[in-house]
């Protein structure tokens, strides 16, 4: 069962001095999941007193840097210190390749048993036994998928970076947490679209119709001011939980 999930990242676009891009751990009691990997992931996942042992999953929703970055350098600090367990690495169809490419050119070896999983060809996952992962294409410039996590009991759907579509209200449909990207204020909807992004208001809006039962918000513009997203109530919970670990 799910347990905990925390945003290690919660800037979009660019971090600041203080927070840095988007990942997100979903642990259960024996296992995580991380969910996209910005800059500085390995370092936060150690710092959150995560054991990289437990590190069984990577969710990549696509490949801009702000939520890559800190990919390859997991890797290779895994296979540095000789931590063997398996990973399996979910995302893009040309996920696998971006990996390939990238320890060819730094002339390094996965020493683990690695497993990639091309979404387009794989939109429902079953792993452990217990859990499921569905996916969807979202509108973004960049190809992104959102994840809906399922373990029977409770849902977390993780989506950013995109325009409300679709996709969105079929992956929000009554799920207990939704955690949505806000990049920009309430007001700004039409360069938001412009940008292939989300306001404050639309993932409220989202939220609701959707009926979800929380709604986390995460990757703010570093240009929006902090006022205009830490108070923001829904259904009479924080829709802003900083770095701080929440309960399933
Ligand atoms: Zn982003
Ligand atoms: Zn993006």
């Amino acid at each position: 069962m799910f347990k905990t999930f925390q945003l290690m990242g919660y800037m979009g676009g660019v971090p600041t001095r203080a927070v840095n891009t988007t990942s997100a751990v979903l642990s259960t009691e024996t296992f995580h999941i991380m969910i996209d990997a910005g800059e500085n992931s390995y370092r936060n996942f150690l710092k959150h007193n995560y054991k990289l042992s437990r590190l069984k999953y990577i969710f990549i929703t696509h490949l801009h840097p702000d939520h890559i970055g800190g990919l390859i350098p997991l890797l290779f600090y895994k296979r540095v210190i000789r931590n063997n367990t398996p990973l399996v690495l979910v995302g893009p169809p040309n996920l696998e390749e971006y990996v390939r490419m990238n320890i060819k050119y730094s002339d390094f070896t996965l020493d683990f048993e690695t497993k990639f999983i091309d979404v387009t060809k794989c939109p429902e996952i079953i792993f452990n036994d217990n859990y499921s992962v569905c996916s969807r294409l979202m509108e973004h410039k960049l190809d992104c998928w959102g994840y809906r996590f399922d373990d029977h009991k409770k849902l977390l759907t993780f989506i950013t970076d995109a325009r409300i579509s679709d996709n969105s209200y079929k992956l929000s449909d009554n799920v207990d947490v939704l955690i949505h990207e806000a990049t920009f204020p309430g007001g700004m909807e039409d360069f938001a679209y412009k940008k292939y992004h989300t306001t404050i208001s639309q993932a409220i809006n989202l939220a609701d119709s959707a009926r979800a039962e929380r709604l986390i918000l995460t990757h703010f513009s570093q240009r929006m001011e902090k006022s205009k997203y830490v108070d923001i109530l829904y259904n009479r919970m924080p829709c802003y939980i900083s770095n701080n670990i929440s309960e399933l």
